[in-house]
């Protein structure tokens, strides 16, 4: 008998997303007039690469374009994940103006990868007005399915009109398949499709494209920006309005099997997010991507909420689909503005975690460790916002990481709060009274 040894046929692809490029960004004295995407907040740092109370210059857009160029010249496909505009309210902005904007981002990914496929994804900022994205066809779908026509199949074009969603064939292989989801449909922010059982038909039609994937022995990758179950860095805070993140969940549960992997935005941080079957085993991840912006997010109860400019490579197995690893790239803005850009490998996920692979079970693996081990925790603390926030991931931040990243689904969310801050309740309680009982020890 001999062992069988799998061969792996490496591939790897770029994951950018969440750019948003404030075009009022600008070096003056007044530190509340750098940038309106700071509102009244002062960009007390601010340099040519960008202040973390801004959404990102130009220079930083072009800076992490480059840097890809630099990196990995020749990937299989791009990932972009939207989000191009700055966080300014509705009046700042309009139709035209957040179609300049995503016309310029599509124009210098293209420039610089003129041969490269790149498959893009509508953030809930790619509209006006922001997070409205509607369940039917509109003028906008219609610009930004014309605006991507080089990298978009005419199929494709089709079902953007009508939803701001598509698939294809990856790479026009057989066998292969992306499918790019309008997540945006179901953000609890759009104030469009709330009464509606499944807006524009996406899930329906994702249902039908997932089954055909399967009886064609497909293997797929899903894309999207705004994802599934609640942010990491506050309690409670979902994205999807609750019988959407269900359905969701009930759709990746049933096709888990062709599904082998997700990629989403919309955070600006580095994390992820893990679905178990009945039986708890992992069947499917979803991998957040940190954004390039350094925007400090005015979500309220989140403290410090910046990051570096990051971007990520995704290596994965072309005969398979299964995900190998995962490289994250960024920017040290502080460093940037004192001494020049300068994009760094941040880690490497096996290597950083030693993990195998990044396949749903090492996934499972990675998110006990965090769970069970104050070292592991605060390494993925430390990477969730790219190197910026280097403080102490404490016992409630644990549970909001740990919960997040375990539980999509809000009910089960809920009972891993309640669970996990027991035990650390508990473990609080035990560490008082050992402190208590060796006092009295000592006072004997
Ligand atoms: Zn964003
Ligand atoms: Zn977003």
């Amino acid at each position: 008998m001999c062992a069988i040894t799998r061969r792996f046929y490496p591939g790897n692809f770029w994951h950018i997303t969440d750019l948003h490029w404030d075009p009022t960004y600008n070096l003056t004295d007044n530190p509340t007039r750098v940038c309106a995407s700071s509102g009244r907040r002062p960009a007390a740092n601010a340099g040519a690469f960008g202040d973390y109370a801004c959404d990102s210059p130009w220079l930083l857009i072009n800076s992490s374009v480059y840097a890809m160029k630099d990196i990995l010249p020749d990937p299989d496909f791009i990932v972009w994940t939207g989000d191009d505009t700055p966080h300014v309210p509705n009046t700042d902005l309009g139709e035209e103006a957040v179609l300049h904007i995503i016309s310029n981002l599509t124009h210098i990914i293209r420039q610089v990868f003129p041969n490269t496929k790149v498959y893009p994804a509508l953030g809930n900022h790619d509209y006006h007005p922001k997070s409205q994205l509607p369940a039917g066809p509109t003028y906008m779908y219609n610009q930004i399915a014309e605006m991507w026509q080089d990298w978009l199949d005419p199929e494709s074009r089709e079902t953007f009109k009508k939803g701001g969603y598509y698939t294809e064939k990856l790479l026009n292989r057989t066998g292969f398949r992306m499918l790019a989801l309008n997540t945006n449909l179901y953000y609890d922010q759009n104030k469009l499709n709330q009464d509606m059982d499944d807006p524009a038909g996406q899930f329906s039609w994702a249902d039908q494209v997932l089954t055909e994937a399967a009886n064609n022995k497909e293997k797929v990758y899903i894309i999207g920006h705004v994802p599934p179950g609640v942010f990491e860095k506050k309690r409670n805070k979902p994205w999807f309005t609750p019988k959407f993140n269900k359905i969701y969940l009930g759709l990746i549960q049933k096709h888990h099997s062709v599904i082998l992997g997700q990629f989403f935005g919309h955070h600006h941080t580095d994390s992820f997010r893990m679905f178990y079957n009945s039986e708890g085993s992992p069947i499917s991840t979803v991998f957040l991507s940190p954004g390039v912006t350094p925007w400090k997010t005015t979500l309220p109860g989140v403290k410090d909420g910046a990051n570096n400019p990051g971007i990520r490579v995704l290596e994965y197995d072309t005969h398979t689909l299964l995900v190998k690893d995962v490289v994250t790239y960024y920017l040290n803005l502080t460093h940037a503005n004192a001494a020049g850009g300068r994009w760094e490998k941040e880690y490497r996920l096996t290597e950083s975690f030693r993990l195998p692979d990044a396949s749903p079970a090492s996934m499972h693996q990675l998110l006990e460790r965090i769970a069970n081990d104050r070292c592991y925790l605060q390494k993925y603390y430390e990477f969730n916002s790219v190197s910026y926030d280097l403080t102490e991931c404490n016992s409630d931040c644990r549970v909001n990481h740990v919960c997040a990243a375990r539980e999509v689904d809000f009910d089960r969310y809920e009972h891993c709060l309640e669970k996990e801050g027991a035990a650390a309740v508990h473990g609080g309680l035990l560490a008082v009274l050992s402190v208590a009982v060796s006092l009295v020890m000592a006072n004997r």
